[in-house]
């Protein structure tokens, strides 16, 4: 589909936005630069974010010689946003300000075995009222609220089409949240959400071609190539733990055999780990996050079945990564998501031996492979992100005051 003009607007004033959000206070010059629209195009998108309410005039800085530029900066209480991360083992619900600062956060456990659809949609949201509640903000200031769900989405139908680890098929999830949910509803699923948060505040920051590697129960691979997300033609790009490490391998939720998933997923090190030493007091038989989290304990007291474990998982991981490496030639590779935190630095150091043994020389020497810079849960900041998108695409239809401007600078009409 061929983006309308309508679509280059809605990008190049969320581009302006992302830059405000980044660097506050900031001039429109400054603007130009960092996004490489004309002056005259940030000028018009600066205007419509001031009548948005999303920005403010914070006064003005001397420019060497010429006159005193002003400058804006993002109004934090000019609305509130609401990120969502449902996972296989729990629902976890932050609210944001607009300089996506976290104003309050909801966790919800799912128990093994609690992952009916209706289950999940009462944690949400519990977690939302939660969160709106906290934080003391009025309803009416949600601008929107952005939920990952793993697996493929269809983002315009709002429907969860197939997350294998939570058995789900064709779930019309946003439909279902809608019946306890007032405020406007954006889907997505993490691996996207992972991408942006990079995008935005992480280590894919100003950085062309990024991967980054979602290790939770399932795996996955977000992309940013060219500086932006990408989504494949039916938003089902990234599905790399889908892609077979092991000819005839280990079973897989998805129906295949030997998938990176079963190898490096929260389930895969825990088969890795009774395979290594089948009764380690390390196994919480069932629980997924018992068992990582003791697994990182010992490791970090060099526990030698637990170093192993994660050696054994790194060559696993190693290879795959290697793969993305070789493909894509990323300047950055990004390890994220909730085993990837707790198994941390141990992790890292493995799979960067792992992997030079695996990747072309030349590729590899352009790659860095970081743990995620980004201090609270990237999956949230990143649904709540997709909720700004949403919120900035839907104001735009009620402005129309400006747009006649702004649409010749930036495509012809459609
Ligand atoms: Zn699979």
């Amino acid at each position: 589909m061929k983006p309308t003009s309508r679509d280059i607007r809605t990008a190049n004033r969320y581009e302006v936005l992302r830059q405000i959000i980044a660097e506050s206070p900031t001039s429109r010059q400054e603007l130009a630069v960092a996004t490489g629209l004309s002056l005259a195009t940030v000028a018009t998108l600066v205007g419509e974010l001031l009548d948005l309410g999303l920005i403010t005039e914070v006064g003005f800085e001397d420019s060497a010689g010429g006159r005193p530029r002003g400058l804006v900066a993002v109004d934090p209480s000019g609305g509130a946003l609401i990120g969502v991360d449902i996972a296989e083992t729990y629902v976890h619900v932050e609210l944001f300000d607009l300089a996506l600062n976290v104003l309050a956060r909801a966790d919800e456990d799912l128990r093994p075995g609690e992952s009916l659809p209706e289950q999940v949609v009462g944690h949400v949201a519990a977690g939302v009222g939660s969160v709106v509640a906290q934080a003391g903000v009025e309803a009416a200031r949600v601008l929107g609220v952005g939920v990952s769900v793993p697996g493929q989405v269809d983002r315009d139908s709002g429907v969860a089409e197939y997350a294998p680890n939570l058995d789900w098929h064709d779930v019309p999830l946003l439909d279902l949240l809608a019946g306890h949910i007032a405020h406007p509803l954006y889907l997505d699923n993490p691996l996207r959400a992972c991408v942006v948060a990079e995008l935005w505040f992480g280590a894919a920051r100003g950085r062309g071609d990024a991967v980054v590697v979602n290790l939770g129960t399932g795996v996955g691979a977000g992309l940013a190539l060219g500086g932006g997300l990408h989504r494949g033609v039916s938003n089902s790009a990234g599905e790399w733990g889908h892609t077979t490490l092991v000819l005839d391998g280990r079973l897989c939720h998805c129906g295949g055999h030997g998938c990176v998933e079963t190898y490096v997923g929260a389930p895969g090190i825990m088969q890795n780990l009774r395979e290594l030493s089948p009764g380690s007091p390390l196994l919480h038989p069932g629980d997924q996050t018992a068992t990582i989290d003791a697994l990182a304990r010992a490791v970090a007291e060099d526990d030698p079945v637990a170093v192993k474990t994660v050696r054994e998982t790194a060559r696993y991981l190693g290879a795959g990564i290697s793969d993305l490496i070789n493909l894509l030639n990323p300047e950055v590779v990004v390890l994220s998501s909730w085993v990837a935190a707790r198994l941390g630095e141990p992790l890292l150091a493995e799979v960067r031996r792992a992997v030079a043994r695996h990747a072309l020389r030349r590729p590899l020497a352009a790659t860095e492979i970081v743990l995620t810079p980004i201090p609270t849960d990237p999956v949230s900041l990143g649904a709540a992100t997709f909720a700004l998108e949403g919120a900035l695409r839907s104001a735009g239809r009620r402005t129309p005051r400006r747009s006649a401007t702004a649409r010749s600078r930036t495509a012809p009409p459609s």
